[in-house]
């Protein structure tokens, strides 16, 4: 048959921090073809499935080679044969081929790659795009950027705790017009940076990591830049990523750039006292991974008006996502593809995050490359939110871009609005 999968191959590429990671070339009997990079994280949550890395030398032990002959020797031949159409199918015999809980057996890089290649050589045998393809004739929904525009925690090597202070153009008519208000937004921060003497070298996902003296102090300046581009705080709301699994240790949280500790409580107070000051709307990772009380307690307090996003809690893992729903967990959970190692899996944490009135925000990891797929798995779930990085480096705007190719060709079907 036309649409069976006749060839797999694995090959190592480099991700936008200059290591390598693994792609995937699938070729279907008819001839079509595609291929699919994975990314990769740093603050990468205890949780997730887990990537292969050669221990050797080359590449600094960062090396994909074994993962890369997993697909060549291993995953090929299983997958050869059947049908691209059955996802399920595919990702189902990789599941069982690795055996492991955490995909450790062939990596969780080699078996997303062979399973996001798979989906695009099925939608392009269709002849349609990907997000049409992954979603149904009512996927028309533009996701709300979130994006990142400076930087702390672990992403940057400055004096401020929190990982990433976002911008979301939540006024806006169109992704076009939020795109461009986020985009003049980072213009204008830029500008303010460099009157101030500040850095305004870029981190991994494009945002800025200047020295600044708190987090107060970087949702001020943000603010500013809004202000002085033209916009406001009822048209641009802050997101802000705490990373703090990355605090957690014995019990107590510790600050290290501050280097203070905290309870959960004075966490969450802490939080609290910041929704209360500045226009928050979400929260991601405001405690740790393994502090499902502490989440508990803030959803109670904030959840109303604020998102509280799972994102090292959940992993996009939907087993530890019903826990979190049983228990009232966060509002929200963050969908990485990488962390989970199968679209199939990916679209189950999705699926049921949905029925439970959770929302979802599809993202990036810090390790991308050019491969725009979160950008169609977006629009195909109408998921209504992306965290895809600042407006600058090319592994960032090519979601961006996509994305204004998706809006183009919905044309007026196309939705966009927050909440
Ligand atoms: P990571 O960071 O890709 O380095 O894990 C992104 C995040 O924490 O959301
Ligand atoms: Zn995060």
């Amino acid at each position: 048959m036309e649409y069976f999968i006749d060839k797999v191959k694995g090959i190592a590429v480099l991700d936008s921090r200059g290591f390598p990671t693994v792609a995937a070339e699938v070729t279907l009997k008819s001839g079509e073809s595609a291929v699919a990079m994975v990314p990769s994280g740093a603050s990468t949550g205890e949780y997730e499935a887990v990537e292969i890395r050669d221990a050797e030398q080359a590449y600094c032990g960062k090396g994909v080679s074994k993962a890369v002959l997993n697909i060549n020797t291993l995953i090929a031949p299983a997958v050869v044969g059947k049908s691209a159409f059955n996802q399920e199918q595919i990702d189902d015999i990789m599941i069982k081929l690795d055996s492991t809980e955490n995909k450790s057996s062939l990596g969780a890089n080699a078996i997303l790659a062979v399973s996001l290649a798979v989906a695009k050589a099925a939608a392009k045998q269709l002849k349609l795009p990907l997000y049409r393809y992954l979603g149904n004739a009512f996927s028309n929904r533009l996701p709300v950027p979130m994006m990142n525009i400076l930087n702390g925690g672990a992403h940057a090597s400055n004096n401020i705790d929190i990982q990433e202070f976002m911008i979301m153009p939540v006024g806006a008519n169109s992704f076009s017009e939020g795109l461009r208000q986020c985009s003049e937004i980072y213009m204008s921060l830029k500008s303010i940076l460099h009157s101030l003497g500040k850095s305004t070298a870029v981190g991994d996902e494009g945002g800025f990591a200047p020295d600044l003296e708190s987090d107060e102090q970087a949702i001020e300046i943000i603010m500013k830049a809004v202000k002085k581009a033209g916009y406001n705080s009822d048209n641009t709301k802050i997101a802000l990523d705490a990373a703090a699994s990355e605090w957690y240790k014995d019990g107590v949280y510790h600050l290290p750039k501050r280097n203070i500790n905290m309870t959960t409580q004075e966490l969450i107070t802490y939080f609290d006292k910041l929704c209360a000051m500045y226009p928050i709307v979400s929260i991601e990772d405001p405690l740790s991974e393994n502090d499902w009380e502490g989440f508990v307690k803030i959803t109670e307090l904030l959840g109303d008006k604020v998102q509280i996003v799972g994102d090292d809690l959940f992993v996009t893992n939907e087993k530890r996502l019903s826990q979190g729903i049983s228990m009232g967990a966060g509002n929200a959970i963050l969908v990485k593809v990488n962390q989970i190692g199968t679209l199939t899996e990916s679209f189950k944490a999705i699926d049921r995050a949905h029925r439970a009135g959770y929302k979802t925000v599809i993202s990036h990891r810090s390790g991308e490359t050019e491969d725009t797929t979160i950008a169609d798995l977006a629009v195909a779930v109408n998921s209504g939110q992306i965290k895809t990085g600042a407006p600058c480096r090319g592994e960032r705007t090519a979601k961006y871009n996509r994305l204004l190719f998706i809006e183009d060709e919905l044309s007026d079907r196309s939705t966009f609005y927050f909440g």
